[in-house]
């Protein structure tokens, strides 16, 4: 089992300087008991180092970005060039139109894109853009769905899906809140009491199509369809949030995957990405129909700007991340990694008498201390977070790094040895063997 003195120190120095000793809260180790989190110092395809030396396996992958490992070469030479050649302009540069190229082939529904700094951006920038198009005001979204740390989107359910939101975060308005209205995901009839009594007020639904932020969840099959279908006879756009599933599951997104035959029936007004489309540098991007599109400056009536927006670097690094996933037989070898991972630590649960229901989509799944099934947010929120926590430790100590969240999901890469999978498998069964005693 490692040591982490060093790390200990360090967090202690952080929280005299950095708030909470995180630049994000999910960083903490707040949900599995609290102390420190783990100082990293550096990091190479599927592995870390912490700065006390101990070597970890890495599911968290940044929470999604880094799909082809740490530091790979093909992404290190592009973001070297970038940064030789002058890292940031204000001026348009042809690696903008390369990489909103590339997206676009890979996912239709595209007609034109903007490149922002990050999902959050992205995210905030669709809901606007719907507002400007259809003049109207109200958002439905779906429980348990992140969206990022803009105030319309940290909104929580009121009393019942026709009822309007409460604010999620201290300093967001009540005003703001009662914008939005929250409804069960998975649930059409929910959605249609919602649009029933909004609907001439609701200028977007925004959904995660395949969930990645209550555990890896695919919806229902005719919930896209219905929701779809029933958003657009209601006057209101389609909001797709792919910051997580664009490219996750292949080369493509959740509205180009293989799972959803009737592509037309689910496609959106709008996508908002991020993370895998930025290479491990900060981006995020929208894009969608263009009509609705053309909503944005200096086009249209809608602002929205930024100074690092399609920097050299991020652009750059995404075009050669994203040259890296077109490979053939790139998503198979993880899902197959993937498989071969849930299966054996569904088993080892299995054989300790430890309640364990993993969802797994391709390369990624997440596994949920309970024995019911997840489809939505209350599920997933009704799981041991006990177990999790002791589980997460046990996992860290013997160098296997998760995220320190039970709705977080393990995302492999193209990094992942077959020997990083059986150690894995291992440390997972030395887990649960000491979480039965
Ligand atoms: N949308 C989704 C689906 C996300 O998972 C996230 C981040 N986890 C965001 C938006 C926000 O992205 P960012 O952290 O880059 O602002």
């Amino acid at each position: 089992n490692n040591h982490r003195p060093r790390s200990e120190a360090l967090y202690a120095e952080a929280l005299q300087h950095i708030v909470g000793g995180v630049n994000s809260p999910s960083r903490s180790f707040k949900a599995v008991g609290g102390g420190a989190p783990v100082f990293m110092k550096h990091a190479q395809g599927a592995h870390f180092w912490d700065v006390d030396d101990n070597r970890y396996i890495d599911y968290l992958c940044a929470y999604g970005p880094i799909i082809t490992g740490h530091a790979h070469p093909h992404i290190t030479e592009a973001i070297t060039t970038a940064a030789a050649n002058g890292t940031l302009y204000g001026t348009p540069t042809e690696l903008e139109i390369t990489l909103a190229r590339m997206l676009k082939e890979a996912i239709p529904s595209l007609d034109k894109v903007r490149f922002v700094n990050s999902g959050t951006e992205a995210v905030m920038t669709t809901i606007r853009v719907a507002r400007a198009y259809t003049k109207r005001s109200k958002i439905i979204k779906f429980a348990g769905c992140y969206h990022g740390h803009s105030d319309l989107v940290l909104v929580a359910a009121g009393s019942g899906p026709s009822t309007l939101g409460i604010p999620d975060s201290a300093g967001v308005p009540v005003s703001i809140a009662s914008e939005v209205i929250t409804v069960p995901f998975n649930d059409l009839d929910g959605l249609r009491t919602a649009l029933d009594t909004f609907g001439d007020d609701v200028a977007a639904v925004m959904v995660e199509p395949i969930v990645g932020n209550f555990g890896m969840v695919m919806p229902e099959p005719g919930f896209l369809e219905g929701l779809c279908k029933m958003t657009r006879e209601a006057g209101a756009l389609v909001i797709y949030d792919e910051v997580i599933s664009a490219f996750r599951f292949h080369y493509g997104s959740a509205q180009t995957y293989a799972a959803f035959p009737d592509r037309a029936a689910i496609e959106p007004d709008l996508t908002a990405l991020g993370k895998i489309i930025g290479g491990g540098l900060p981006i995020g991007a929208y894009g969608g129909r263009k009509a609705v599109m053309e909503q944005v400056a200096p086009l249209g009536p809608a602002y929205q700007a930024g100074t690092m927006a399609g920097n050299p670097a991020s652009i750059s690094a995404g075009i050669a991340c994203l040259e890296v996933l077109m490979q053939p037989g790139v998503y198979d070898r993880m899902d197959a990694q993937a498989a071969r991972l849930a299966e054996a630590l569904q088993a080892s649960a299995d054989k300790h008498g430890i309640p364990l229901t993993i969802n797994r989509i391709r390369g990624s799944f997440s596994a949920h201390f309970c024995s019911h099934p997840i489809t939505n947010y209350d599920e997933a929120q009704d799981t041991d977070g006990e177990a999790f926590a002791q589980f997460f430790r046990l996992m860290l100590d013997q160098g296997i790094c998760l995220a320190p969240s039970k709705y977080e999901a393990w995302f492999l890469t193209t990094a992942h040895t077959d020997e990083d999978i059986a150690a894995t498998i291992a440390a997972a069964e030395n887990a649960f063997a000491a979480m039965k005693r």
